[in-house]
């Protein structure tokens, strides 16, 4: 085993909605640092296959509609049967849906909701109770967001959903750090990926937010690697409830 405490080596990920975006760039990440992937959404996920494998590492491809709670077991299951266990799993799986909090419907309340929070949250426990029955830890992260923090504009259920995986961040570490897991969250600033393309696209917008960005650009999903990799692998072992900004300095503004 590597004594490299960075290294993932001998550890298998649960990666949420890996195809695309920011759960891409987080899974290439964690296979180039060792650890095995599974790799869980609804669409399947032949690019972040192909560079998984290139790393050598063994990936397991899970299809699941995490919008709602049926897929929970299985995911855990054939994790453990495919890859041997379950170590580390990143909850990275959201949507957003825009419109006047006036006239926002129960329908976006509730689809943002179920995917964000609810299923994050079951995901999680049953991801707990299998590595509590393994008995060697692991690591659980969960991706919250700028709006943990503020207040947003237009996206009621994305903030609410949002600040709850903070404050659940903060629970679950409470009540599993005895148990030798690491629960913590990364929260993205802005990235360019399908989550952000309408804020993209809008060249008043797009111009605003480049403007109170430190670092002078979007986010890449490659941003992010060093962030999960540290939160999964030992080198975070007494870092425990925390929300990490990766948000080329947003927050500092
Ligand atoms: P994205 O490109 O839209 O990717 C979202 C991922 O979640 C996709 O793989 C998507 O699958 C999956 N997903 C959505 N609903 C699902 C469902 N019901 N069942 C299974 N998988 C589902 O967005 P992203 O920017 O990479 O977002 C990843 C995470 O980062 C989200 O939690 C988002 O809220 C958060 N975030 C993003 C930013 C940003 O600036 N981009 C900032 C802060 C936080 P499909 O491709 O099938 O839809």
């Amino acid at each position: 085993m590597s004594q490299n405490p960075f290294s993932l080596e001998g550890k298998v990920a649960v990666v949420t909605g890996a195809n695309t975006g920011l759960g891409q760039g987080m899974a290439v990440a964690l296979a180039e640092a060792g650890a095995d992937l599974a790799l869980v959404g609804r669409s399947s996920p032949d690019e972040t296959v192909e560079l998984a494998r290139k790393t050598g590492r063994k990936v397991r491809v899970i299809m699941a509609d995490l919008g709602s709670l049926d897929p929970v077991d299985t995911i855990v299951g054939e994790t453990k049967e495919a890859l041997g266990g379950l170590d580390i799993l990143v909850n990275n799986a959201g949507i957003i849906r825009r419109n006047d909090t006036i006239d926002f419907t129960v329908e976006d309340w509730d689809a943002v909701m179920n995917v964000n929070l609810r299923t994050l949250f079951f995901l999680s426990q049953a991801a707990a109770r299998s590595m509590i029955a393994a008995g060697r830890g692991g690591k659980i992260i969960n991706i919250a967001s700028m709006l943990s923090y503020q207040g947003g504009i237009r996206v009621p259920s994305y903030t609410a959903s949002k600040s709850g995986v903070m404050g659940l961040t903060r629970i679950l570490a409470n009540e599993w750090a005895a148990h030798g897991i690491n629960v913590n969250a990364i929260a993205p600033g802005y990235f360019a990926t399908n989550n952000t393309a309408a804020l993209q696209a809008d060249e008043k917008r797009n111009t605003e937010i480049l403007g109170r960005i430190p670092a002078g650009r979007w986010g890449e999903p490659a941003d992010l690697g060093g962030a999960v990799v540290f939160l999964s692998s030992a080198a975070s072992d007494y870092v425990q409830g925390i929300t990490l900004p990766v948000d080329g300095g947003w927050l500092a503004r």
